[in-house]
């Protein structure tokens, strides 16, 4: 048998770098597609040596020419905290639509399965609570977030129509917050920011009254449930995420209690067009794919607070959008 050989875009940011990892683990050979704006060769580093291993500098909104048979392109490029995509609009809008363009394209000319990480921020500040895949969302295409929220619904647009005009094999997950090692400490998503600053003792900034609920995945589980839609043949789109919903607050003062930090809690003013309430429905990912969370809240935070403290101050200190 031949080896099958995955194109990861976006390989070396933080989901992307643990998706090398575990299609490497499955016998994959791996392309690394990265321009580095928010990722970083540093998350990749340890898997250069790998002989089935490979990463390519490269903005995928230019071109995305591989040579040689491709099973799977991975399209996970995208600047995904909001820190990052206010900082960068427009590369944010044309990674979802240009970049997915040529991702599909390569897929298209390979014959390869295509799997678009798409995101819960296509259902915007949502009405219907969980949200289920039919639910079209209620998102802002105007305010600040819409350069993310409408690049991602772009992008399932058009993985849709490829896989109607083209019969490309397309697959659509939308992710919700997932968190582990190789987030950055300044990223602005929550659960960083409160490591951060509950390891260094400062107060821990949580935005409006933290009444706001979040459900978080630890990235294992994560990209169990990305790999298992990718061995299936179902078109999705599909939510990946962990149903266990709690206050921003109450993360907080979890993260402070397993980080045993004297911080105090800050509250501060709720950035525009933050979602209320976010809740995954996977009824279809459980009944579809047989996938279901397994790593329990404190598991995955202690296991992401000790990625932290062994973070040297040069890594706090990378800036991002190099
Ligand atoms: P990340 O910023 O760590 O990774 C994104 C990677 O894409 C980075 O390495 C960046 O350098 C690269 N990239 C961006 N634009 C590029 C371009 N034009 N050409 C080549 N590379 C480019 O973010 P992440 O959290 O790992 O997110 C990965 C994907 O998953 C994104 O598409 C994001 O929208 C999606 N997602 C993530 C989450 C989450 O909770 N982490 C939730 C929903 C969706």
């Amino acid at each position: 048998m031949t080896t099958p050989r995955a194109v990861v875009t976006g390989g070396a940011g933080f989901l992307g770098s643990h998706l090398c990892e575990r299609l490497l683990e499955q016998d994959y050979e791996v392309l690394c597609v990265d321009n580095f704006c928010t990722g970083t060769p540093a998350n990749v580093a340890h898997l250069l040596d790998h002989p089935r291993f490979r990463l390519l500098r490269r903005d995928v909104t230019d071109y995305l020419h591989v040579s040689g048979p491709v099973t799977a392109v991975l399209h996970f490029a995208s600047p995904a905290s909001p820190i990052d995509y206010l900082q960068l609009p427009i590369e944010t809008l044309k990674v979802g639509s240009i970049g997915t363009l040529h991702a599909l394209g390569l897929a298209k000319d390979k014959g390869a399965r295509f799997l678009l990480a798409s995101t819960s921020e296509c259902y915007g500040d949502p009405q219907v609570h969980p949200q289920p895949e039919t639910y079209w969302g209620h998102v802002n295409p105007v305010g600040p977030r819409g350069v993310y929220d409408e690049a991602k619904r772009f992008g399932e647009a058009l993985t849709m129509a490829y896989r109607r005009s083209h019969g490309v094999d397309t697959a659509i997950v939308r992710i919700f917050n997932t968190f582990g090692p190789r987030m950055r400490p300044n990223d602005g998503r929550a659960i960083p920011t409160f490591i951060r600053q509950a390891l260094a003792s400062e107060p821990l900034t949580v935005a409006g009254d933290g009444a706001q609920t979040r459900s978080v995945c630890y990235v294992d589980d994560l990209i169990e449930g990305l790999l298992r839609l990718l061995r299936s043949d179902l078109a999705g789109p599909v939510n990946i995420g962990n149903p266990g919903e709690l206050s921003v607050r109450a993360l907080a003062e979890r993260i402070r209690a397993l980080c045993a930090s004297p911080s105090k809690l800050r509250f501060v003013a709720r950035p525009e067009d933050d979602p209320t309430v976010r809740q995954p429905d996977i009824t279809l990912a459980r009944d579809t794919l047989g996938w279901e969370p397994k790593i329990e809240l404190d598991d995955g935070l202690r296991r992401t607070i000790a990625w932290f403290r062994r973070l040297d101050g040069s890594a706090c200190q990378r800036s991002p959008h190099s």
